[in-house]
């Protein structure tokens, strides 16, 4: 607030009027900067009833005050403002000392008035200031306390979660080592029969009649079916347990393409399918990778396009991506997949369609496998289709490793 002087003539209440009236303005600014400087900070609100509260009880606490001076003003400050000030509620106070002062210029009493109003509001300050501070003190002992109690839960959920995992990943275990067992021993005598087959095919044991020849032909076919469930069984088990180890070697990519295609061009003639071959000119002439594992990769979508299409052609395209990859692109015109499944056919095990599956055969994990095959060569796998229409898987592989 600022300095008053008091003019000692017998006019003193009039040049006083004056006075007070040019500071008035001066006043309720004053003590409205100095609230909202100290307390707005804290973001307080008040609500319209506790406004009108303050607005009825000021000009009765002011006058207490001035008159005992033994009325705490730091509590009744406290109380005041329990439920936060607004800026409105401020511009309230400062018209009502305006009027306190006016009161007690009639009496006579400007001085102590003055004084009074002065020590009132650095008493209300210091009153919401500390309400504030208790309010806070309390706020942060719940929220220690909150978060105590939520931490010994999480503690214990985490426990519990750790505990899951871990059954989880013996379980796993388990399984990765059970289906390597098995696999073993159900390949063993699966060979030995397969064997036995061709040996009676090759008339090792006597001529065939040729329902005969056609009914080991068959016992053949169903073996290699077999043969590569297993072997597709053994890969997932050995990829999910960490153990698949890729080699870098440098191939022609072309001639490996050309061997897939030539492999699996008599069945798809056998299906009444179309199957070309188109290596693009800008293809590099050697690369370096796990030629085993690619072969696998392009075989499985040669596979899955002659599988899935019942009539039309398939197109595998083979080609440089960019300065750093080559793509092998496989393209049917058959059933095509759902979009709705286009983000799930990579999973193992997933299949789109159940008839379908019992009609084309499959467990769901040639895509599986192509995926984290891929993964592990830091190349990537796309897949384009339309229902009905035909689909197009794309592999892109580095040419030559990349660095870490
Ligand atoms: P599956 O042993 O069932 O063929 P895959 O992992 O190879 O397993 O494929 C997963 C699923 O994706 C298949 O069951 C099939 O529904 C779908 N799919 C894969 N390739 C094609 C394709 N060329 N055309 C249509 N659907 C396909």
């Amino acid at each position: 607030m600022g300095d008053i002087q008091l003019a000692p003539t017998n006019t003193w209440q009039e040049t006083l009027t004056q006075l007070i009236e040019s500071c008035c303005a001066e006043l309720e600014s004053n003590y409205f900067r100095v609230l909202r400087d100290t307390l707005f900070s804290r973001r307080t609100t008040l609500r319209p009833n506790m406004l009108r509260s303050i607005a009825s009880n000021e000009v009765d606490a002011l006058n207490k005050y001035f008159c005992e001076p033994n009325f705490s003003a730091v509590a009744h400050g406290s109380q005041l403002f329990q439920a936060g000030l607004s800026e409105q509620a401020a511009l309230r106070l400062g018209h009502i000392t305006r009027q306190f002062l006016l009161d007690h210029l009639e009496q006579g009493q400007v001085a102590p008035a003055l004084a009074a109003i002065d020590a009132y509001q650095e008493a209300v300050i210091q009153g919401y200031i500390q309400s504030q501070e208790k309010k806070i003190l309390k706020e942060q002992e719940l929220i220690r306390s909150a978060l105590q109690t939520a931490v010994s839960r999480y503690m214990v959920e985490i426990k519990e979660i750790e505990a899951m995992a871990q059954k989880a990943t013996e379980a796993n275990e388990f399984k990765t080592r059970f289906i390597a067992r098995m696999g073993h021993e159900l390949r063993t005598p699966l060979g030995a029969m397969m064997g036995l087959a061709e040996m009676l095919q090759e008339g090792i044991y006597g001529p065939l009649t040729p329902e005969q020849k056609d009914m080991t032909q068959r016992i053949v076919n169903k073996a290699v079916v077999l043969k590569n469930i297993f072997a597709e069984l053994l890969d997932q088990s050995q990829i999910e347990s960490g153990q698949l180890r890729l080699i870098e070697e440098e191939f022609p990519p072309q001639a490996l393409v050309e061997v897939v295609y030539s492999n699996y061009l008599p069945l798809a003639l056998q299906k009444g399918l179309a199957m070309r071959i188109k290596i693009n000119a800008n293809l590099p002439s050697s690369v370096i990778g796990d030629k085993v594992r690619i072969e696998q990769i392009v075989t499985n979508l040669v596979v899955n396009a002659i599988k899935y299409t019942e009539s039309g052609s398939i197109v595998v395209r083979v080609y440089k991506a960019n300065a750093t990859h080559w793509s092998v692109e496989v393209k049917d015109t058959g059933i095509g997949i759902a979009k709705e499944h286009l983000g799930t056919i990579f999973e193992p095990f997933r299949q789109t369609d159940e008839t379908a599956h019992r009609k084309h055969g499959g467990v769901g994990l040639g895509l599986a496998i192509v995926q984290q095959l891929v993964t592990a060569m830091k190349g990537t796998v796309e897949v384009k289709s339309k229902l009905g229409q035909g689909s197009v898987f794309t592999v892109n592989l580095p040419i030559q490793p990349m660095q870490e």
